[in-house]
């Protein structure tokens, strides 16, 4: 075997073994035993070890220095391999230890502390999941921005510079549209009512089919918070009902079919190497957006759905397909950001941004969050928090160490709003077909000039390739201008 053939063979054990992982995750997630949560913390962090020693394991190293890759396959092979390999030996074992064993304690620590509106009770494992990560954003960065060390993990490429100029350029066009939105007289009304778990399961199921959703390769359970997990022909799909909320179930199932499909749709020929997955988080949120939103949320598309949900359900309540339409996108002012409208979304994640930033910089104690976090929502939402569930303690992603995680959503945003553009101009059917529950244009456009080439090119490159123009915000602007403008009969 030649150094190449040694590599690839190394890393598609390596990678098998991940998967391995993966399932344990989704398992412990749907379908674990209560009992058995201390015995699965001993089984992932043996899996973990032996992971962690074959990712730096000393061959790899001599391996990489002979290896001479043959087409354009091998140089992304080597170009992925070459950097995992030099970020996992730059962070110390005992470290990379640490940092798995404090922050699987913080997440149980942080649901408590939420389940109980206790800050106090989260803040010294916040400290100390922060000490760590900052000392492993060090060891990263070598010398350079500790953030965009960890930032590069989940968006290669991208920096906090260029994050913060984009967030700049986004923020006063979001701000004026939603103040424009929340001052109109008649707003939308909600969904009322109780929509029975197996109509909302039946739909579910229908719509996962509706946009492509391989199930000979998939499955769709239930979860606490909808996720989707594995790659090429093991990627499982789950999400939840709540009996008031039917859109709830129906629209975080597309989500994360949109996620599915990108890791269901990359070529077979990348299975088990690092192009066999999707190439960073900013772009896979950038399929489940365009799924979600903007075919999902469409007027077209939710006028055939619209008719699904009276079927499932009987009458709605809410007049025709039009004020269907006008529900599903309804605009209100709320604390939560995964529960957020597409208007405000992107302000609570530039929130989160200049926090986290502040953190790791060391500019802002862990002690100090909870009263920056609740100045920085009064200024940018108007609304003061009311508890700390609604505030800092909301999201999991601080005690399990993800930090730079935040503005991959973002960017997924601002790459849906490039890709449907493009889409757009290059299918004028899109409408007529959305209108008829037709997603195969949609899903067949997107797979093969994105999903298809999982991690063959950077990030930014695949959305350029496919939209054919340097991504920017411009595109998602536009798109929300002109789509809440004409739901709230503006200008
Ligand atoms: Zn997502």
């Amino acid at each position: 075997m030649n150094a190449m053939q040694a590599l690839v063979a190394h890393e598609r054990q390596t990678r098998a073994l991940a998967q391995v992982m993966e399932r344990l995750g989704w398992d412990q997630e749907t379908m674990m035993p209560r009992g058995a949560t201390a015995q699965r913390a001993e089984e992932m962090g043996a899996l973990e070890a032996v992971l962690h020693a074959r990712r730096t394991d000393p061959r790899i190293g001599e391996w990489l220095a002979a290896a001479a890759p043959q087409d354009e396959a091998g140089r992304a092979f080597l170009r992925h391999a070459r950097r995992a390999f030099e970020r996992h030996s730059r962070v110390p074992a005992d470290l990379a230890e640490e940092l798995a064993r404090t922050t699987s304690i913080a997440q149980g620590i942080w649901a408590e502390a939420r389940a109980r509106d206790d800050v106090a009770h989260f803040l010294p494992v916040l400290d100390r999941v922060l000490a760590l990560k900052r000392s492993e954003a060090r060891a990263l960065a070598q010398g350079g921005d500790a953030y965009d060390a960890l930032l590069d993990d989940y968006e290669p490429g991208a920096s906090a510079a260029g994050i913060g100029a984009m967030f700049d350029r986004m923020r006063p066009r979001l701000v004026a549209l939603r103040a424009a939105v929340l001052a109109v007289p008649n707003p939308p009304a909600r969904l009322k009512g109780e929509f029975h778990r197996e109509g909302q399961l039946r739909l579910a199921r229908l719509l996962s089919e509706t946009f492509g959703y391989d199930f000979a390769r998939g499955r769709l359970d239930l979860a606490v918070h909808p996720f989707s997990s594995g790659s090429g022909s093991d990627v499982r799909i789950t999400t939840r009902v709540d009996e008031t909320d039917p859109f709830n179930c129906l629209y975080s199932t597309i989500h994360e079919v949109g996620h599915a499909a990108y890791e269901q749709g990359i070529d077979p020929a990348f299975a088990l190497t690092p192009m066999g997955q999707g190439v960073s988080m900013g772009v896979h949120e950038s399929q489940s957006r365009i799924y979600e939103n903007q075919l999902g949320r469409s007027r077209a598309f939710t006028g055939w759905l619209f008719e699904r949900m009276r079927a499932e359900f009987g009458d709605l309540g809410l007049g025709g397909p039009d004020h269907f339409h006008a529900t599903v996108n309804r605009v209100s002012p709320g604390y939560i950001r995964t529960e957020a409208d597409e208007v405000q979304y992107n302000l609570h994640i530039m929130m989160r941004f200049d926090l986290e930033r502040a953190l790791i910089a060391g500019d802002l104690a862990v002690g100090d969050l909870e009263a920056a976090w609740n100045d920085r929502f009064l200024a940018d939402f108007g609304v003061a928090v009311d508890r700390p569930a609604n505030g800092m303690l909301q999201d999991v992603h601080w005690s399990v160490g993800l930090f730079g995680y935040f503005p991959t959503y973002s960017l997924g945003n601002v790459y849906a709003g490039c890709l449907m553009q493009a889409l757009r101009l290059e299918r004028p059917e899109l409408d007529a077909e959305l209108a008829a529950g037709d997603l195969s244009g949609a899903t067949g456009w997107l797979r093969e000039k994105v999903q298809v080439h999982g991690g063959l090119m950077e990030p930014r490159a695949t959305i350029a390739a496919a939209c054919g123009f340097d991504p920017h915000e411009g595109p998602l602007l536009d798109y929300l201008d002109a789509k809440y403008r004409a739901l709230y009969g503006l200008q």
